[in-house]
């Protein structure tokens, strides 16, 4: 007999975080691995930010917090999401979590019950549909297509809609596909979701990681109708490569932002105390090394798509966003677990299998990682391909 929990059947550990995992044992082992795993910023935390919390620590910030955060933080981030994103929103609206997926799961839980459907666009994140399960929820998973770029079109949203149906989860720009949403995309998305009265969980993480003309939009800004309906979550891990540090934050309607405070004052209480400091610092101090940052992704971006482009059985579309690559491997005929095993055992390359993200002929190329690593991994994946 087994004691462990029927809707825990189902659910598959984070890809994401085992090829990592797998990767940096390999590389202990004393292998040269070329890494493309995880989508973790391959540089340091900024000392400013690093002093706050030193500094909050030294001086005993060393105690339980209120649960959702100290009323600096979260009126530091209501202050971001007002001047950055052109929404108003309440104190009494937002909580700061412990990383952006708890976020990510404080809403799923406070929203869905167990007949309840969350439609995700695929490829997705690979934690959303677990996140659903674990609510005991259902997930309702809709193919994009690569010529819409990824995107969930109004159409195939209203088609997906049932009965049951409580919640879309947007990511944009999105994780693995790069995928960013236009205003007018956005619109049509939030018309259907007014019209159904359907939720919309808008995964906003990789917000400041776009390139080009590409434009980043909030859901909520839209329009007051969308913020009535919106989950809107946002964190430090990406945008200040502080992914070690537990910070993501959320802010939603009134009666759903109520129901995540108390979620999270029976669960984990307060993101860790000195960690708050440090985020106050990141949104309030100098915010320059973002778009050095952005520069320095965007470099490898235009670097990875002129030599993935060259490969013949291989297929890309152009990322706007985020710092991943979906590589659709569709030609090669190896199913992506096939690939990415043989990759890392014969090529010392570590990507993410697609099915992770609902999506199995593809893989993910992860460039937060240096141009030095990207162009060893990229010559050994292209010897891969020429060999399949
Ligand atoms: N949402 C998306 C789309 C992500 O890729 C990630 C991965 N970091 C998260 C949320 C979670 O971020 P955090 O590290 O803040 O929990
Ligand atoms: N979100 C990142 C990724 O997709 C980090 C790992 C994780 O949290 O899943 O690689």
């Amino acid at each position: 007999m087994s004691f462990i929990a029927e809707k825990f059947g189902e659910i598959s550990p984070s890809q994401t975080l085992a090829i990592t995992a797998a990767a940096k044992k390999m590389r202990e082992e004393g292998k040269d691995i070329a890494s493309f795993g995880a989508g973790e910023p391959d540089l340091d935390t900024p000392q400013h930010i690093k002093d706050a919390a030193i500094e909050a620590l030294q001086n005993g910030a060393t105690k339980y917090t209120p649960a959702t955060g100290i009323p600096e933080l979260k009126e530091a981030i209501q202050e971001k999401f007002l001047l950055e994103n052109q929404i108003e929103y309440d104190i009494s609206q937002i909580s700061v979590n412990c990383g952006a997926k708890h976020s990510c799961y404080n809403a799923i839980l406070a929203t869905c019950d167990a007949e309840d459907e969350v439609i995700i666009p695929a490829p997705y994140w690979t934690s959303y549909p677990e996140m659903v399960r674990l609510a005991g929820a259902e997930p309702y998973i809709v193919e994009t297509k690569k010529e819409n770029g990824w995107k969930i079109t109004p159409e195939e949203f209203e088609d997906a809609i049932s009965g049951r149906t409580r919640m879309l989860i947007l990511n944009s720009p999105g994780n693995p596909t790069g995928a960013v949403y236009t205003k007018e995309e956005l619109e049509a998305l939030v018309g259907v979701a007014v019209s159904e009265d359907v939720l919309i969980l808008s995964d906003e993480i990789y917000e400041k990681l776009v390139y080009g003309d590409t434009k980043h939009v909030s859901v909520a800004a839209l329009s007051e109708e969308a913020k009535n309906l919106t989950i809107t979550i946002n964190g430090h891990s990406k945008v200040y490569a502080m992914t070690g540090w537990r910070l993501g934050y959320t802010a939603a309607p009134p009666e759903i932002a109520k129901a995540i405070s108390i979620i999270q004052s029976h669960t984990t209480s307060n993101p860790t105390s000195f960690a708050q400091y440090g985020g106050i610092a990141a949104l309030q101090g100098d915010q320059s090394m973002i778009s050095d940052m952005v520069d320095e992704y965007d470099m490898r971006r235009q670097y990875m798509m002129s030599r993935l482009q060259n490969i013949s059985n291989v297929d890309i579309v152009e990322p706007q966003g985020a710092f991943y690559f979906l590589v659709d491997t569709s030609k090669m005929g190896l199913n992506s677990m096939n690939l990415t095993e043989k990759l890392l055992s014969r090529y010392e390359v570590a990507a993410v299998p697609g099915i992770a993200f609902g999506h199995d002929h593809s893989i993910r190329l992860s460039y937060a990682t240096g141009l030095d690593i990207i162009k060893k991994g990229l010559d050994r994946f292209e010897e891969f391909c020429l060999a399949h």
